[in-house]
């Protein structure tokens, strides 16, 4: 581990501005760390409320982790909520943490190809969907990286580095560079099912679902998993994650993964039962 921080902290890095698409779970907590790293951030999402959530989320982080009220302000400056996508055209590193659906993305970034400097780093935050296939709509694809991040961002050291078929080697190292200058750990993938982290946690989560289709309750299912020595048990994690996002990610991975995604899954999210963004999820929250 120790190496791979070195690594990454010695690399000279040519990134001030990053803006981030999608405020959601991932997004607006990518903004906020990257903010309190000292980078200049716009963060975009199309739901006003949504952006309002993830100011006042920065505010609550910058004020319990920064030194003193001015790092607290300065911090605040430089994230900027951005409902119209501004910060764009600013932008050294565009990472995009919207639906994990291939048509919007692919829409998003024919979109924003057309509004970023040429030397914009393009990445995507994406948990299964091939780069290749999102970088269809780029007419460079060379630039468009995988930095996927882990949820709690704040808490989880680890980044995956994916890199497309097409991806250059220039933009793998900007990536790499951009990770370690917010102390995380890069971790070079290449763009295969799961990459390396989901490949393990996904056929773990859906047996923990299946469990609970069973009959198991999803409590007995937790304190195994937590007493086995996990921060947090599977059935807690999805909710975490967000089981639409679950949802879509299993579906992309069944096949290659050979995992079935369990009917209890697609039951709750029918029902608008997404986890701890929506309130409920296996577990209600209040
Ligand atoms: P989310 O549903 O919490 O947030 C998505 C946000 O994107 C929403 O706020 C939505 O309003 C916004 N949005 C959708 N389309 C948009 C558009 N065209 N322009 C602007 N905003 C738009 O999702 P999330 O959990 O943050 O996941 C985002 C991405 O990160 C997905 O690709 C997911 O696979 C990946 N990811 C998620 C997790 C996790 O634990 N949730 C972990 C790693 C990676």
């Amino acid at each position: 581990g120790e190496s791979l921080k070195r690594h990454g902290r010695a690399q000279a890095h040519d990134i001030e501005h990053v803006h981030i698409v999608g405020a959601g779970v991932m997004g607006a907590d990518i903004a906020i760390w990257a903010a309190s790293k000292g980078f200049r951030v716009s963060l975009q999402d199309r739901e006003p409320a949504i952006l309002a959530r993830a100011v006042k989320r920065a505010y609550g982080f910058f004020k319990s982790k920064l030194k003193d009220a001015r790092a607290v302000q300065e911090a605040m400056d430089r994230f900027m909520p951005d409902l119209e996508g501004h910060g764009l055209k600013r932008a050294d590193l565009v990472i995009e943490a919207i639906v994990e659906k291939v048509g919007p993305k692919q829409e998003l970034f024919r979109a924003l190809e057309q509004k970023v400097r040429p030397q914009a780093l393009l990445a995507s935050n994406t948990s299964s969907i091939p780069l290749e296939v999102i970088g269809e709509s780029l007419q460079d694809p060379s630039r468009l990286v995988g930095l996927h991040f882990f949820n709690p961002v704040a808490k989880m050291q680890l980044v995956e580095i994916v890199r497309g078929a097409r991806t250059s080697e220039a933009a793998l190292a900007r990536a790499r560079a951009f990770t370690g200058a917010i102390e995380r750990l890069p971790l070079d993938v290449k763009s295969s099912p799961g990459f390396l982290v989901n490949r393990i946690l996904m056929p773990y989560l859906l047996e923990a679902v299946k469990l609970v289709e069973e009959g198991v309750g999803v409590t007995t299912v937790d304190q195994a998993a937590t007493q086995f020595g996990m921060p947090m048990g599977p059935i807690e994690l999805a909710d975490t994650v967000g089981l639409d996002i679950c949802l879509s990610v299993a579906e992309e991975l069944s096949g290659p993964l050979q995992v079935e995604v369990p009917a209890r899954l697609r039951e709750l999210v029918a029902q608008g039962q997404l986890g701890r963004k929506s309130g409920r999820g296996f577990y209600a929250y209040d």
